[in-house]
């Protein structure tokens, strides 16, 4: 059988770096002179070497977990100069393949790397190690009536150093904005070893080229990062959920519309799925309630979740804007509206389960892109349609954001490689024809490196491989990832 290109850069492995080596005996007597016996698994590394979808699997034969910046340093140092390449993993919640290896490559967690330094209750900035979980983070947070400026459904197990090495989008990003405006410092030790001091607490600091953003978004390929000064966000004072079901995807574009205009900077998010997504969630989750009474139907229903934050006139701003969508006739087939928290965490839960949920029919090839918001149904039409005999496909996302998420679900267990075929490249280069982005929020990894040109030009990315060297020139930090040859 002949393979396409295409079956070559999706789960097939890359040539491996003929410079790197593996660990040998010397290389754990050495990081054992510098960690504790704690600080080091040589068994046992099956959750380590697999990512959250089980779809990238690594083969590594060490993690190290060191808890301060001087152990990373030490071991980036020494990594580097005995070319031994190295893999950063924060809660491995990552949908690209980025957070595990692709060969035998040393895993570097950031779990113990977990204390949180200090909050500045006049400025709400955090200061914090990078291994803390967002969901702690928060916890922590709520004495001072403040949270982090962005939220996700993984929040219960990634890292605030993930999130911003993959320059997390999330839910509330509509409201607050991208999380690189918030990360006012960071700590990185680069792969030499040295450590990069650009921890900041102003907001306005202009003196010369901002090097902290060069990290964020880098996934793991120009340094580690280990602390970061965060801008935090009051917590919203008033809360209200409304989720909607409509007969057709127009009106969800309409009803966008009108949230912007008539909630205004109160709008916190608005998602949107179609009745595959919901039907998903409904069939494979035992715990989603189906409020609107689907009966696990696939129609031509679209359902849309809108949160809106106020701190005063609550009920006129939803009533308000629930008159200017009765105005249009068979714009609204069924609102619900969130009465109690328990209401507001369960209908939010119907939107962020629905990845889990496709996880239950199949193995998932997930897609997360940017295009205009216009297209998003006809892509997850078009698509359903090109995979009809081996996927169930669903559309959902951030729509606030024209952030869409395709998840097209194997439903035979010996076609996974065919399916993924009839996928790809061809979503990427409907993408690079009709202008968006291959990666929205979930970034390139070991996923979509190879397809990076399909999105930008040649000197781009050569500029970029360019900074990478700089940072990098052994190429140890996070190899055969999001560059393509490197
Ligand atoms: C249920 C679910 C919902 C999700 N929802 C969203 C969403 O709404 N928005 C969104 O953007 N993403 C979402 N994701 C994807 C994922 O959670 C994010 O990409 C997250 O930011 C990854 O954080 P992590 O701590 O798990 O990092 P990992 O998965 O461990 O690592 C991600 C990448 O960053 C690198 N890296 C990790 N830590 C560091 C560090 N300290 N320094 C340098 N490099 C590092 C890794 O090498 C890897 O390339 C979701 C995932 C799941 C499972």
């Amino acid at each position: 059988m002949i393979y396409s290109a295409k079956r070559f850069f999706s789960l097939a492995k890359k040539p491996r770096n003929p410079n790197h080596r593996s660990i040998q005996k010397q290389d754990l007597e050495y990081f054992q002179s510098i960690l504790s016996e704690s600080e080091i698994i040589t068994s046992d590394l099956s959750k380590y070497n697999v990512d959250w979808m089980s779809k990238y699997h690594g083969d590594s034969k060490l993690v190290l977990l060191p808890n301060s910046t001087q152990k990373i340093s030490q071991i980036l140092s020494y990594c580097n100069t005995n070319m031994l390449p190295v893999v950063p993993q924060s809660g491995n919640t990552g949908l690209v393949g980025g957070s595990v290896p692709h060969y035998d490559e040393i895993i570097l967690s950031l779990q113990r790397l977990n204390k949180i330094i200090d909050y500045d209750t006049n400025n709400d900035i955090v200061t914090t190690e990078s291994g803390v979980i967002l969901e702690n983070l928060n916890q922590y947070l709520s004495q001072f009536n403040t949270e982090a400026p962005y939220d996700l459904g993984a929040k219960g197990s990634c890292f605030v150093g993930g999130n911003i090495a993959t320059h997390a989008g999330g839910k509330y990003l509509v409201k607050h904005g991208p999380l690189r405006g918030y990360v006012l410092g960071l700590e990185v030790v680069l792969a030499n070893g040295q450590i990069m001091n650009l921890l900041n607490k102003s907001r306005k600091d202009n003196t010369g080229i901002d090097l902290k953003q060069i990290f964020i978004g880098s996934e793991g390929s120009l340094g580690i990062i280990t602390k970061a000064n965060l801008l935090c966000v009051k917590k919203a004072i008033e809360k209200n959920l409304l989720f909607i079901k409509t007969s057709s995807f127009q009106n969800i574009l309409q009803i966008h519309n009108i949230a912007k205009s008539e909630i205004g900077k109160n709008l916190a998010a608005i998602e949107w799925m179609d009745s595959y997504a919901y039907k998903a969630v409904m069939e494979n989750i035992k715990t989603a309630k189906d409020v609107f009474d689907s009966q696990n139907k696939i129609d031509q229903s679209y359902y849309v979740l809108i949160e809106i934050n106020t701190n005063f006139n609550k009920d006129l701003v939803v009533e308000q804007f629930y008159n200017s969508l009765s105005q249009v006739e068979g714009l609204v087939s069924e609102c619900v509206l969130a009465q109690n928290d328990h209401q507001f965490d369960e209908l939010w839960k119907i939107r962020e389960l629905v990845g889990s949920a496709c996880g239950h029919i199949g193995k998932v090839f997930k897609y997360d892109i940017s295009l205009n918001t216009a297209q998003m149904d006809d892509i997850t039409k078009d698509l359903r349609q090109k995979c009809i005999d081996l996927g169930f496909t669903v559309g959902y996302g951030h729509i606030g954001d024209g952030n869409l998420h395709i998840n097209i679900s194997c439903l035979d267990k010996t076609k996974e490689q065919q399916l993924e075929n009839q996928i790809e490249p061809y979503i990427f280069e409907w993408l690079s024809k009709k202008g968006g982005s291959i990666s929205a929020e979930h970034g390139l990894g070991l996923m979509k490196a190879d397809y990076l040109h399909l999105q930008k030009k040649p000197e781009v990315i050569d500029c970029m491989k360019n900074i990478k060297k700089i940072f990098d020139p052994n190429l140890i930090l996070n190899p055969y990832k999001i560059l393509p040859g490197i």
